[in-house]
């Protein structure tokens, strides 16, 4: 007997519900990752990410007797033609949100149903199930609050071993698995179950001080296991059980990217329309500045150091990007699209459900029923980055300045600016910010 595992972004064998029910059931498993085009061209960074994700996944499938089978192509038509070449019962696969991956899901069903052979999802993608928490009178949470409430009461499910052997059918071609492709940001971190699983090790004697620290832009002490999390070389779940308490500071965070899973699932335009009926829409258009803000060239020394820190390493510290997309929406008056578009091309995290959730409530166009409130950028770097090393290290035109004076510069002495090859911060028409008077 044997069954096809159609891998997506859960690239792991530790507590993996698909791959271990189909390694318990069946003789045969073929775990297979489909290459789709269409997903490769959005982002260099991540793409580069995936690639080393499915070197190592392989690896570690061969040390269990099996492999990771790589096809390229159309992911429902070559599972389904590679199930029925191995004889395959049915297809396994981990559920997912996205319009582009229930649609998937849809097909692989019809196409099953037409071959007879059985369709199964399964869960791995979050700690609790998109569609598993309902709020009385709603089909989805749109306030978190509640939501996390919620979520705290729910009994998780059983975390899963490694199968300990994965036999594939004979006869298999396992697919050549290109090489890395560049990516475009230097510094930015290998992807991989096995660089995931180190990092979580490396990082969890700083989670009794999270709480203190996750806001310390310098500090840079936050888990940085996104990227991990969004391929899923890291199960949530065993994220959440090594972190313990479910009422702490660091699995409340893990509970945002549960929250913003169900807000998706239950509306998938998240990332191209304003989840809030009626929301305010009075965005501006001008290039040149977001041009600007894209580039890390906007005057502005935190936002700069944000955007640079983008591009550098594919990440960007949470603090940071609240100030960017703040400084987007709230002092450029520029769409929040635009921002979402520039994050999901750079970050190794880049992903629908977080990314669209995140900017959408910075932008006052969420689900969050606050209206806008004050933003001042200077007083947030005063604030999270309180000695400017922040600024420093990723702004090296401002490296001689000290302190904290280093967040505004247009205050230093004429001569001292001058000398300076930094820009003068961008000007919006009609708008007299507070920090420049
Ligand atoms: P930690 O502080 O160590 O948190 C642990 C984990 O909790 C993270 O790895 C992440 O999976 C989850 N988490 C933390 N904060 C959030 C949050 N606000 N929303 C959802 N999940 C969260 N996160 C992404 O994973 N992908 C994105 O595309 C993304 N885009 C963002 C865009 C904007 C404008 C903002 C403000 C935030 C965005 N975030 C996104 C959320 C957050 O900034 C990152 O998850 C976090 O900085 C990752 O660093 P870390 O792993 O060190 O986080």
């Amino acid at each position: 007997r044997t069954a096809v595992v159609l891998l997506t972004r859960d690239l792991r064998v530790h507590d993996h519900p698909a791959l271990a029910s189909a390694c318990s059931a069946f003789d045969r498993v073929v775990p297979l990752y489909v290459l789709d085009p269409a997903l490769q061209r959005l982002s260099p960074n991540r793409t580069r990410f995936l690639h080393q994700s499915l070197a190592d996944l392989r690896e570690a499938l061969r040390r269990r007797g099996g492999d990771l089978v790589v096809r390229r192509g159309d992911p429902v038509a070559e599972t389904v033609r590679l199930a029925r070449a191995v004889g395959a019962e049915g297809i396994g696969l981990s559920a997912d949100v996205s319009r582009y991956a229930r649609r998937r899901e849809r097909r692989l069903r019809e196409e099953c149903e037409r071959h007879r052979m059985f369709l199964r999802l399964f869960p791995g993608l979050t700690i609790v199930g998109p569609g598993d928490l309902r709020p009385a009178g709603g089909d989805h949470y749109r306030v978190f609050s509640p939501y996390f409430r919620a979520w705290q009461g729910t009994k998780p499910r059983d975390e899963l071993a490694a199968p300990e052997r994965v036999r594939l059918p004979g006869g298999v071609d396992p697919g050549r698995l290109p090489d890395p492709p560049g990516g475009e940001s230097p510094d930015a971190a290998a992807g991989g179950e096995t660089a995931a699983r180190r990092r979580l090790t490396e990082w969890l004697p700083a989670l009794g001080r999270y709480d203190d620290i996750h806001d310390d832009m310098a500090g840079d002490d936050t888990s940085r296991l996104s990227p991990y999390l969004r391929f899923g070389c890291l199960s949530p779940l065993a994220v959440a059980n090594r972190a313990g308490d479910r009422s702490g500071p660091f699995v409340r965070q893990l509970c945002w990217r549960d929250f913003y899973h169900q807000v998706t699932a239950a509306f998938p335009d998240l990332s191209s329309r304003a989840y809030r009926r009626g929301a305010q829409e009075d965005w501006r258009y001008d290039q040149p500045a977001l041009d600007a803000w894209t580039e890390g060239r906007t005057g502005m020394p935190i936002v700069d150091a944000g955007m640079r820190q983008l591009r550098a390493e594919g990440w960007m510290h949470n603090r940071a990007r609240l100030i960017t997309a703040g400084y987007l929406t709230r002092h450029l008056r520029l769409d929040w699209r635009s921002g979402v578009a520039v994050f999901f091309r750079w970050l190794l995290d880049g992903d629908l459900a977080d990314n669209s959730g995140n900017w959408q409530w910075v932008a006052g166009t969420g689900n969050d029923a606050r209206p806008h409130r004050g933003f001042n950028p200077v007083r947030q770097a005063e604030r999270y980055d309180p000695d400017g090393t922040y600024v420093r290290r990723y702004v090296p035109e401002l490296a001689s300045i000290e302190g904290k004076a280093v967040h505004q510069p247009w205050r230093l002495p004429v001569p001292v600016r001058e000398a300076l090859d930094y820009p003068q911060p961008l000007e919006v028409p009609g708008a007299d910010p507070v920090w420049l008077r």
